[in-house]
This record gives C-alpha cells, structure tokens and sequence, in this order.
C-alpha cells in the first residue's frame, strides 16, 4: 500500500498498537496528542518532538539559517503550549549536509538560543551527523505542569466556545508569496513571510488557559485549523460548528487576497504552520478568561465557534447557511504538493 492512500494520520493509528509494551504506571498520555504526559517527581512531565527536513519543511533559499533555527524550536515549544504546560529542557539532534559551512551553522544556534534565551529553555543535549544532501533537524522538548492542569484534545464538551490566540492564514498567504505564488509589495509580504518563518508562540495563553480550569480541550495549529479542529472533535467524539464571519484575518492578509484572487477561506481555515492555540473553553467563563489574557499579554482570544454534539465540523456563512467544513488540511502522506513536488515536479 502507498503511504498517500493511508495519510499521515491512519499512519500514525497504524503504528500506535504495540508500542505501549513496557512498564506504563509513570505514562498518563503516549501517542495521540501534541505530547506525551508521563509523572515525574513534582508534577507531569510533558514531551513532544518534531522533525524538519530539508525540501519537505523548507528550503535553504526561502528560510535564513537564523530563521530556521528558531523555527526548530518553535514548532515543539507550541506543542507544549498547547498542552498547557511549561517548556523546560530540549535536545537538538542534525544531520548536515556538507555544503553548509560552520557559520551557518552559528547563524542557525544563534536562531535557536535567541528563542531558548527568551522562553528560558535550556538546550540540554543533541547528537550530530553527516547528511549525503538534506538537513535535516530534530528537536525534543521537555516540559512540565502541575497535575490536573494538561489540556489534551479530548477535553471538549458539547457547549464549549472555541477559540483561537491570533489571526489565521497568515503563514499560508507568506508561503504563497516566498514560492514566487503570489505577488505583493515589500509592505504586505514582510508581516506575512515573518509569520511563516517566525511564527509567535502563545505558551502564556496556554498556561493561563490550562491553570483557569475553564479550558476543555486545546491543540495548536500546525495543519490547518479543519484539520486540526477534526482532531479535537474525533478525540473528543463531538461536532463543532464555526462562524466564517469570526475567522480573525490580519490585514495584510486580507489585502494580499484581495490583491491576488487568493480564497481567504482555504488559506486561512486549510493553510497550515499558522501556530495560534485553539481552545475550548466554558461559555460562561469566556469574558472572564478575555481579560486575564489581555491584562497577562496583551493579546487577544477570538471567538470562533462552538463545540456541539454529533461529529459533523461545520462551516457557518454571513447569510446564516450552514455547510460541511470540507477545506483540506495538510497532511505529509495525502497532501499532493510538496515544496518538492512544487520544485520539482
Ligand atoms: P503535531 O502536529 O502536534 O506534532 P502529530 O500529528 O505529528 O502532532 O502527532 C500526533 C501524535 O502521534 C503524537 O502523539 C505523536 O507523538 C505521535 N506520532 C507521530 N508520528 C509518530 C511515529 N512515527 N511513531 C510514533 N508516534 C508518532
Ligand atoms: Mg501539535
């Protein structure tokens, strides 16, 4: 069988019976979420890991060394975030091609402890080896939180509002832009390609969220939020709807769509890489919660939608006419363009 007639996620269904085979009594959560939860001495331990390779992630020509490294880190330090919980330790492990030179490799580290520095993560240990032509990069992050304040996917209850910590698409419309897709002024492509290269993380909101006790479920978006949402409700066995018109969308963003034909409602509801954290949280509490974010970080929680009973996603219009929310996300197996296959078809 080919992988792409699987996807990534039956994959990840396939290989996950027989791997919780040893001693268990420390393992709160194995595979099935943005981290593993295992007890440690004080409180739950919390580990993610994610991998980057070269051409398939990014491209040396669209990503500076500086950009990437702490790309590297982002995309595990959201994982953890989205768990609620705090990032303590990580590991680097890299496999270089020869035609990097050592001060790239700087600019990369200088990327990756700028952002270590600033979340006060330390960078414990790694392994390093040679690569016939990719880069490849893979981080584990270790993190913590007290028991009974993890926000898993399988948190939401029927009721729930959902929403997300920032603006969506962005990354999506800055990818258009650096493949040479989509074409704009200096203006609009320099919030949007900073989006896609440097995403914001929101480890704050999720502690914040995860200490409330108002918080359902959470997972942050790095497939798409239809992708992504799909997690939440199959984990949870809910539905959800969510209100097109509530979707925030910078302004850039929109410009670029408006500018270019691009369909602000794939990119944004199907684009990947975006990192906000999506939350469901108790109606009641969402004011409330508003504020602590804002006061905390001066940022915003946006109200999306809502967690309902059944297991239909759906997609509700300006006009009040509901539909399925049938915008794909990304998946490595099923997707069909690559940045390879965009390259090199
Ligand atoms: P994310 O996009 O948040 O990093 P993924 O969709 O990659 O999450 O992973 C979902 C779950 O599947 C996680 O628990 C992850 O650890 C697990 N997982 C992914 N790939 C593998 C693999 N090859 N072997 C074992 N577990 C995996
Ligand atoms: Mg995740």
């Amino acid at each position: 069988m080919k992988l792409r007639e699987l996807g990534e996620f039956a994959f990840i269904d396939r290989i996950t019976p027989g791997c919780e085979v040893g001693d268990l009594s420390h393992v709160v959560r194995g595979i099935g979420d943005d981290a593993a939860v295992v007890k440690g001495p004080t409180g739950l331990m919390v580990i993610t890991t994610d991998m980057l390779l070269e051409r398939v992630h990014f491209t040396r020509a669209t990503i500076s060394d500086r950009q990437l490294g702490y790309k590297s880190l982002a995309v595990n330090l959201s994982d953890i975030a989205a768990m609620g919980a705090t990032p303590r330790d990580a590991f680097l492990s890299i496999a270089v091609p020869p035609s990097i030179s050592v001060e790239e490799l700087d600019d990369f580290y200088a990327g990756m402890k700028e952002l270590a520095s600033a979340a006060h993560v330390n960078l414990l240990g790694g392994d390093t080896t040679g690569s016939m032509d990719d880069l490849c990069i893979n981080v584990v992050v270790i993190g913590s939180a007290p028991a009974e304040q993890i926000l898993y996917r399988s948190g939401a209850r029927e009721g729930d509002r959902i929403v997300v910590t920032g603006t969506l698409g962005d990354s999506a419309a800055g990818l258009e832009i650096l493949l040479g897709r989509a074409r704009t002024s200096e203006d609009l492509a320099e919030p949007l390609v900073a989006a896609h290269c440097c995403p914001d993380l929101y480890l704050e909101e999720g502690r914040i969220l995860a200490a409330s006790g108002a918080a359902g479920a959470a997972i942050d978006l790095s497939d798409g939020l239809a992708s992504d949402l799909g997690h939440i409700c199959r984990a949870s066995g809910v539905g959800a709807v969510v209100d097109v018109e509530s979707v925030p969308l910078s302004t850039p963003f929109k410009r670029l769509c408006q500018e270019t034909g691009l369909d602000p409602v794939r990119l944004a509801l199907g684009g990947g890489e975006d990192y906000r954290l999506m939350v469901t949280v108790e109606p009641a509490r969402l004011n409330e919660l508003r504020s602590m974010v804002a006061d905390a970080t001066g940022r915003e929680l946006f109200d999306i939608g809502e967690i309902r009973s059944g297991n239909s996603i759906e997609l509700r219009h300006s006009d009040g006419f509901t539909g399925p929310l049938d915008v794909a996300g990304w998946d490595h197996f099923k997707t069909p363009k690559t940045v390879v296959d965009e390259e090199d078809p």
